[in-house]
């Protein structure tokens, strides 16, 4: 059962997320992955993607799931997601971290001070870019892992350069 915001919004709720996040003291140890993609839909890169077999799906239709036990949040994931739909919360050291999918140019540098969005598109905080893995020819999807405010990593969910340093004509993908 998928909430009404998601139906009529396209829009991510938090009652959607049920079961997709760990216990608080799984998520005192390391990062995790969180897939918030919740629909029936025939898809299944993430499952592959796994080096470590933390993700699984009944069928090709049925939504992932991720085995916390398994899950490293090593992030490998995010990328290969066609939805943009993974997302890797960090909140086991001092600064608390989301990793996320990007395609837009310029790919951020790490040190760059950046607006993390929520889920609908809306400036809520000052991100810090701690890390980046820009894509390739065969992959343009970036994954950029950035520090935001504790209580903002369940919303942080892109992020956005900046005025003024966008390319003229950025913005598309890799
Ligand atoms: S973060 Fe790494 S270990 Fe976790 S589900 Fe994604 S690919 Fe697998
Ligand atoms: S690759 Fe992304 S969109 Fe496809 S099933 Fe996995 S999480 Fe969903």
């Amino acid at each position: 059962m998928v909430s009404q915001k998601l139906l009529r919004e396209g829009v991510v709720a938090e009652e959607d997320l049920v079961g997709r996040i760990p216990s608080e003291e799984r998520m005192r140890q390391r990062g995790f992955a969180v897939t918030e993609c919740i629909q029936e839909i025939p898809c299944n890169p993430c499952v592959a993607a796994c080096p470590f077999h933390a993700i699984s799906m009944k069928d090709l239709n049925a939504p992932p799931v991720v085995d916390f036990d398994l899950c490293t949040g090593c992030g490998n994931c995010v990328r290969y997601c066609p939805g943009l739909a993974i997302f890797i919360i960090d909140v086991s050291k001092e600064e608390a971290t989301v990793t996320l999918p990007y395609e837009f140019l310029p790919v951020p540098e790490v040190g760059d001070r950046v607006s993390g969005l929520d889920r609908e598109g809306r400036e809520i905080c000052t991100a810090v870019v701690k890390k980046v893995m820009p894509g390739d020819k065969y992959n343009g999807t970036s994954t950029i892992t950035v520090a935001v405010p504790r209580d903002l990593v369940m919303e942080v969910r892109n992020i956005k350069m900046p005025e003024g340093q966008r390319k003229a004509g950025g913005g598309g993908p890799l």
